[in-house]
């Protein structure tokens, strides 16, 4: 199947699916290259739907550096939902990118990040839509190289059968020196295996076809051999120094639908070193490596201009702990207050949430504030090794209070190891206590998210057992009975979700077997609780004759672990005696403020902690004032075209990209007044999903100095191709409320008459507009 013919199929069907937009593609921003011009494509693969899939960062920034490549193309694939994938199924079109609409089959690699276990039925069921086997051994020469890294690729053993190879670490270097090694071995005509013998001796690549896990009589892997013998004996995994500036898509990709974090997100710093024990990203991304706080600054500025978003989210794993965070949003603050724009952080920590961040983010919009206390009882947090204490979590949520906030989102693991019931009990003391502090507002809320312990690789627990589905389902009820309160939301994840979660992310090779058996009976988007099949889980486990507690349950230090293969830097005997310290009550500093412990990762993998340098604040701290300053305004009516592929966009996503082209154009378009301004517009009726239209209208009010009516080419610039804005009027005088008629044009094939009979159409007193929908609702 041609490109041309799977944008006739989406041009034909997308009305029939939900949310068409995930398919359309032509984002801002969006890179499409000249496929005559390109020596190399890659289609770089999310196993997920595309809302939920467009914000991961690390997708961006791959898809920025190889784009970068005047001769590589990078285009993205996410999974199609499942109405998509059946008539995709029904009319054989294959899967194919967003970009160029290509069949994934033509690409010379596809690239999957492998972000959560949960997701790799759809990895599987992605190939398959391609028209390739997920088995690699059933492949050939001229199938595309699967390529997968990410977080989860540090046990790639689970997804081995499947994957040609696996790129472990940090992914900015090495995916540049895997694309030169392919296309240097195709250039000298070596053949597939010759390819991969080539990329083995790439630091940071796994090729599973060169190794054999070795089992007991009893089932259990008790090591893994080389059966190519210059294969490396371990995987170093690649680490860069620096995150250097020319990382970061400086044009961000810019969704023409809502997604989940529908915001600009740059990256804080990588790594963290509070040794949290349960917690692998913690571990995996040592050391902790920050970026300079200018460069943060001026990247975020000059992005947010380029991509006309409200809000700027600074990821890592714990905000708070970036080293200048108080000259960073001081250096912010006044920039932000200007363009009206809000700054987010995702991940916050009780013990570094000072008044400083709290008056910084209480001036923008005042979502729930997030703290993960993770235990109820100090004793089970210093274990954890998060030694927080009830008092400093108390102080974080005073002052989250006093500064405005209504709800404080709590996460809480049960299952921990050593946890006794009253470890649960003080869960309830700690929301009572909270509730307390926050008695004397109203609209004071806690929402609190319950989430079983998963031991997992690289961690200083990877060898503790996880409880029973039928203990965790207690231990959920005991809390639910205890914790009730109206103004306490209870939620928890789904037990099974968990142990299927443990049980993956501790597997071995023989886990791939479950999990093509899991997919081949229906399994995917097991990460969706409405498509979680537990059942095709159990019988793919009994199908295999593989008891996944084995999985679960406690293990000896002498067991042999699955991922041992990967050399993530730590010293041989690092995350046993962290284990120790833990049962015996000993807590490990962090090497930020203490000094280095030696777990390794700096020596082995010759990287060295990289920490902003202390800078002066050049902000008055305190309370900021918004300044309130009367304008003159105009107001103007500005007619525009909706057509071709954005005619699939909803309503409200035209909206948004309207206003992020006002604002790129840095339009002064006034505020609404109120806790929450946004900028002051008026559509007209909304055209319906699917219609195309020359004639829509919405009125916008802007500050009078600004001359707007020979802006439209340069507002333009900024809007995906098939919307634009046409025409202008200043003080239009009829309000856009009064619409007294709409033309319609009726578009029809050959085959079919359209007959009107406008007196009958004038005598009636109503006239009927049948409008078929997929639920073929008829709507007057
Ligand atoms: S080697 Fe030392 S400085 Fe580096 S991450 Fe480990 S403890 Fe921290």
């Amino acid at each position: 199947m041609q490109n041309k013919d799977i944008i006739n199929f989406l041009n034909k069907n997308l009305l029939s699916v939900s949310k068409p937009g995930r398919y359309t593609g032509n984002e801002l921003n969006v890179i499409k290259k000249n496929q005559e011009e390109v020596l190399f494509r890659i289609a770089l693969c999310f196993p997920d739907v595309y809302e939920v899939a467009f914000p991961y960062l690390g997708f961006q920034i791959l898809y920025h550096i190889i784009n970068k490549h005047p001769r590589w193309a990078a285009e993205r694939v996410y999974a199609p939902w499942v109405d998509m994938e059946n008539l995709m199924r029904q009319k054989n079109v294959p899967l194919f990118s967003l970009e160029t609409k290509t069949p994934v089959k033509e690409f010379d690699a596809l690239g999957f990040t492998l972000q959560y276990e949960l997701h790799y039925t759809n990895i599987l069921n992605m190939l398959d839509l391609s028209g390739i086997n997920p088995l690699r051994t059933r492949r050939n020469e001229d199938d595309p190289l699967i390529i997968a890294g990410g977080p989860n690729a540090f046990n790639p053993e689970p997804m081995a059968d499947f994957i040609d190879i696996f790129v472990i670490g940090d992914a900015e270097e090495l995916i540049v020196n895997v694309i030169n090694c392919i296309i240097e071995s195709r250039k000298n005509g070596k053949n597939k295996r010759e390819l991969l013998i080539e990329l083995s001796k790439l630091d940071g690549i796994y090729i599973p076809d060169f190794y054999e896990p070795v089992y007991n009589t009893g089932g259990f892997q008790t090591g893994i051999k080389k059966i190519y013998k210059d294969a490396p004996e371990r995987i170093k995994a690649r680490i860069v120094p620096d995150l250097k500036n020319s990382y970061y898509p400086d044009k961000p990709l810019i969704p023409l639908i809502d997604v989940s974090h529908n915001r600009f997100s740059t990256e804080l710093m990588r790594g963290c070193t509070r040794g949290c024990r349960f917690c692998n990203a913690g571990y995996i991304y040592r050391p902790v490596r920050e970026r300079n706080t200018e460069d943060i600054y001026k990247h975020s500025i000059h992005s947010i201009k380029n991509s006309g978003y409200d809000e700027i989210s600074l990821v890592s794993l714990s905000t708070s702990d970036y080293s200048s965070i108080n000259t960073l949003i001081g250096i912010f603050s006044e920039e932000l207050r200007k363009r009206n724009l809000s700054l987010s952080f995702p991940s916050l920590r009780v013990d570094t949430f000072t008044s400083e961040i709290a008056n910084f983010l209480s001036i923008t919009k005042k979502s729930g504030l997030t703290f993960a206390p993770e235990a109820g009882s100090y004793r089970l947090r210093k274990l954890i090794n998060k030694e927080i204490s009830d008092d400093k979590l108390y102080q974080a949520v005073k002052i989250a209070i006093e500064k405005g906030w209504n709800l404080i989102k709590l996460y809480f693991m049960i299952g921990l190891p050593t946890e006794t019931y009253t470890d649960l009990e003080d869960i309830k003391g700690i929301i009572e206590k909270i509730l307390f502090i926050g008695r004397r507002n109203n609209r004071f809320r806690i929402n609190v998210t319950i989430s079983p312990f998963s031991p997992k690789p690289f961690t200083p627990f990877q060898w503790e057992a996880q409880d029973s589905i039928e203990k965790l389902k207690e231990k959920i009820n005991f809390l639910r009975k205890m914790i009730k309160n109206k103004r306490v939301n209870l939620k928890w994840r789904d037990p099974r979700v968990s142990f299927l979660e443990t049980v993956i992310a501790r597997g071995d090779r023989k886990l791939c077997k479950v999990v093509y058996s899991a997919w081949k009976s229906g399994a995917r988007f097991d990460s969706w609780s409405d498509f979680f099949k537990y059942d095709s889980w159990v019988s793919a486990f009994k199908e295999n004759n593989i008891d996944p507690k084995s999985y679960s349950e406690n293990w000896s230090y002498e067991r042999f672990l699955p991922w041992s293969i990967i050399d993530r830097g730590f010293s041989e005997d690092f995350f046993w005696q962290e284990r120790l310290k833990a049962f015996s009550g000993e807590t490990t500093g962090d090497c930020r403020f203490i000094s280095c412990y030696n777990c390794g990762v700096c020596s082995n993998l010759n990287v060295r902690m990289n920490i902003a340098e202390k800078q002066k604040i050049r902000y008055i701290s305190g309370e900021i004032q918004k300044k309130i300053v009367k304008k003159q305004i105009s107001k103007y009516r500005i007619l525009y075209e909706k057509k071709d592929f954005p005619r699939f966009l909803s309503h409200r996503d035209t909206i948004t990209i309207i206003e992020r082209a006002l604002r790129r154009a840095s339009v002064p378009v006034v505020l609404t007044e109120g806790f929450n301004p946004h900028p002051k517009m008026i559509f007209g009726p909304p055209l319906p999903t699917g219609y195309s239209s020359s004639c829509e209208y919405l009125d916008i009010f802007v500050e009078k100095r600004y001359n707007i009516e020979n802006k439209l080419g340069k507002i333009n610039e900024f809007l995906p191709e098939g919307v634009s804005l046409k025409d202008i009027e200043l003080n239009p005088e009829v309000p856009l409320s009064k619409v007294v008629a709409i033309d319609y044009l009726v578009i029809t094939s050959n085959n079919y008459t359209v007959k009107i009979e406008p007196e009958k159409l004038l005598s009636e007193n109503r006239t009927m507009i049948y409008k078929n929908t997929r639920k073929n609702k008829t709507i007057n």
